[in-house]
């Protein structure tokens, strides 16, 4: 048996442990692909003319569920370059993902080449090219063809995947000591990356014990993303949000049944970020406050009220009206709010927090609760708990839970396809504090009723996709509360469509329709998403750049905007029909969708105040919560927003938001901007 020898990236104790008890190999960091096999990778062979050879696989999970792999192959050549490999395939609800990375690396681990390519049955895509060549880069990414001066010795890294792309990240970081931050191509000489050693999980593998080393990068994408190493510093583990996205991860196949304990790790990092980030930033005012000076929009629908004031204690609301009739108590904090407008915290009802930096964003933006709609349980738990208990920054968490049909075509963790499974889903999701199911498309029509009647028994809301197994009305008919998305299909004057909007009316139903989300998707890549969504200019480049990369390439801005009429048409007649409207986003530009949702409500016939309502109480009373909050209103809870600029002269002033309360905890804004990253 080969002996241990120190590699400098482990602390000297760590170390002493792993000569004790573990029977693998380490080798010296810059030897890493040289080295024997451990108990995972292949044998090193001497194939490929003379050269030593390397390989693993990782099984990838995507929102928690298994949906494919990525293999990965190094070769040592000479001056101890290295080439890398990486081929990532997965399909994620019947739609296949292939990209394959193609690395050559110097023997500091820092980039000589890097080039992304997409794959599929019939052709090859180049999605990014990165040529080093000493102090410049050649860099083809994301419509960008130039060359960039670089520091010699730069890392090249193109998005989260191929996820093989971050062991080169970290074991350049390590060979160069561990700085603060590292310079990455093909961001551009601006564009730079952290990564820091967040801690060690020590398991135990075939009655053998691996010690991983657990690293955070941010910046690749927007936000942290967790990478393990083992010993021999070769990629364990994986995890990502993508930046704004679902959470994708990747684990080497013999480490998948810890995959559980290796995400627990990633949730402690991603929670001790969020604690870090929002413990500096203290409320202007909390405890007893007057706001005073304001116009009031209370969101309960009356005429707003000049000159008002808001007393605020014990984290609900006391007292709201006119000056005049308002007594201020004198122990009260006064925050002069004069030429401002309040309304009540906004709702955001459809998201997916899969990243901490989702919290204290929304909370920025003046959303004081969120319905999430898809997550990972072992995430969201905590991440919810986390704020709730004001160790993190961010708004009220109601959660809906995800349940999927199974098979190689479902999405997410939980999946049932019998009645019994269904039942024990939902009593786990119930028994988690969850007050929403969300089904989704693969569920069968006995699996969908024994969801339904069990969420329904439990006092659980049922939202979500309309299954295929079922139509529109038949999934109301079937106990749907709510339909996520707008899914009525065809001609707003046509009589199916009538038929369908008076179907939801006569059974109550709840649409979010995510149309903010619908244009971000739909819209021509030949129009600037800045056009529609200002916002786009106050977030971080990373971020900015995933959102300015998204829309439709093959179609002309005209054609987009017909198309996309024709989604407004359909929402006018189902406003006018008066089913129940309420604001969501699906993800899109974090923070700043919500407020393109509220602006495109008045493009299909919402007055402003109507709009402000769909963001706010139309949402708490959707989810029975209204007694407690969506207005402004004596004995709620204190969540409100302070505008500079009245939203109803001017639905956008909806965008201008100063102040935050949630809870009677009142925040600047602009600090938690700041101290997320965004402008
Ligand atoms: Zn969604």
């Amino acid at each position: 048996m080969p002996t241990i020898q120190a590699a400098s990236i482990h602390p000297r104790r760590a170390l002493k442990r792993l000569v004790l008890t573990v029977t693998v190999v380490a080798l010296p960091l810059l030897a890493v692909g040289l080295s024997a096999n451990s108990t995972t990778a292949q044998a090193p062979t001497g194939s490929r003319s003379g050269r030593q050879a390397m390989s693993d696989t990782l099984r990838v999970y995507y929102m928690g569920y298994a949906v494919g792999h990525e293999a990965w192959e190094m070769l040592a050549g000479d001056g101890g370059q290295r080439t890398l490999t990486s081929r990532l395939d997965y399909t994620d609800r019947g739609r296949r993902t292939r990209l394959r990375a193609d690395m050559t690396i110097a023997g500091d681990w820092s980039a000589r080449q890097l080039a992304i390519t997409r794959v599929s049955d019939t052709s090859e895509v180049r999605e990014a090219h990165v040529a080093i060549r000493g102090r410049s880069a050649i860099v083809d990414y994301r419509g960008r063809n130039d060359t960039v001066p670089v520091r010699p010795g730069v890392a090249a890294i193109a998005g989260a995947t191929p996820m093989t792309q971050h062991l080169a990240l970290v074991q350049h970081w390590l060979a160069r000591g561990k700085p603060a931050s590292l310079a990455v191509v093909p961001g551009g000489p601006t564009n730079e990356v952290n990564v820091a050693w967040r801690g060690r999980d020590t398991v135990q593998v075939a009655g053998s014990i691996m010690v991983l080393e657990r690293y955070a990068v941010n910046g690749v994408v927007w936000g942290w993303e967790s990478v393990w190493l083992d010993v021999q510093g070769r990629l364990a583990a994986f995890t990502t949000a993508g930046g704004g996205g679902l959470t994708l991860e990747g684990v080497r196949m013999e480490l998948e049944a810890l995959l559980p304990r290796l995400r627990a790790s990633a949730t402690r990092d991603r929670l001790g970020e969020l604690a870090n980030l929002s413990k500096p930033i203290r409320p202007v005012a909390s405890g007893d406050v007057a706001l005073v000076g304001a116009t009031l929009i209370d969101g309960a629908g009356g005429t707003p009220i000049p000159d008002a004031v808001v007393v605020v204690s014990g984290g609900r609301i006391r007292a709201a009206g006119p000056a005049g009739s308002v007594v201020v108590p004198p122990n009260a904090q006064r925050v002069d709010v004069r030429g401002r407008t309040i309304v009540p915290g906004l709702w955001d009802m459809h998201t997916h927090m899969m990243q901490m930096e989702w919290a204290p964003v929304y909370l920025a933006a003046g959303v004081t609760t969120v319905r999430d709609m898809g997550n990972l349980t072992d995430f969201i738990v905590p991440f919810r708990a986390a704020v709730d208990s004001g160790r993190g920054l961010g708004p009220r968490m109601l959660l809906a839970g995800l349940i999927d049909g199974g098979g190689p075509n479902a999405f997410g963790a939980e999946n049932a396809a019998t009645p019994e499974e269904a039942r024990v889903v939902v009593r786990r999701f119930h028994a988690l504090g969850f007050v929403q199911m969300k089904l989704y498309s693969l569920l069968t029509p006995e699996v969908i009723a024994a969801t339904i009647d069990e969420a329904h028994r439990l006092g659980m809301s049922v939202t979500g996709h309309v299954p295929t197994a079922l139509s529109l009305t038949a999934a109301v008919d079937a106990g749907m509360d709510h339909i996520a998305h707008l899914s009525i299909r065809g001609d707003a004057d046509s009589d199916s469509v009538r038929a369908q909007i008076a179907h939801l009316r006569a059974r109550g139903t709840v649409l979010d329709p995510t149309v903010s989300w619908g244009e971000l998707l739909s819209h021509s890549t030949q129009e600037p998403v800045s056009n529609f969504q200002p916002g786009v200019a106050h977030l971080p480049p990373v971020l900015a750049q995933r959102i300015n990369a998204m829309g439709v390439s093959t179609i002309d801005p005209e054609t987009a905007h017909q198309r996309f009429a024709r989604t407004l048409a359909i929402l006018r007649a189902v406003h006018e029909a008066g089913i129940p409207i309420v604001a969501g986003t699906d993800e899109g530009v974090p923070g700043f969708s919500v407020y393109r949702e509220v602006e495109l409500f008045t493009q299909f016939g919402m007055t402003p105040m109507q709009a402000i309502q769909a963001a706010t109480v139309v949402g708490a009373r959707a989810m029975g919560m209204a007694d407690s909050l969506g207005t402004v209103e004596v004995g709620k809870l204190a969540d409100l927003i302070v505008l500079d600029g009245n939203p109803l002269d001017r639905i956008s002033n909806i965008r201008r938001v100063e102040l935050v309360m949630k809870g009677g905890m009142l925040y600047r804004t602009r600090d938690i901007w700041q101290a997320i990253g965004f402008r």
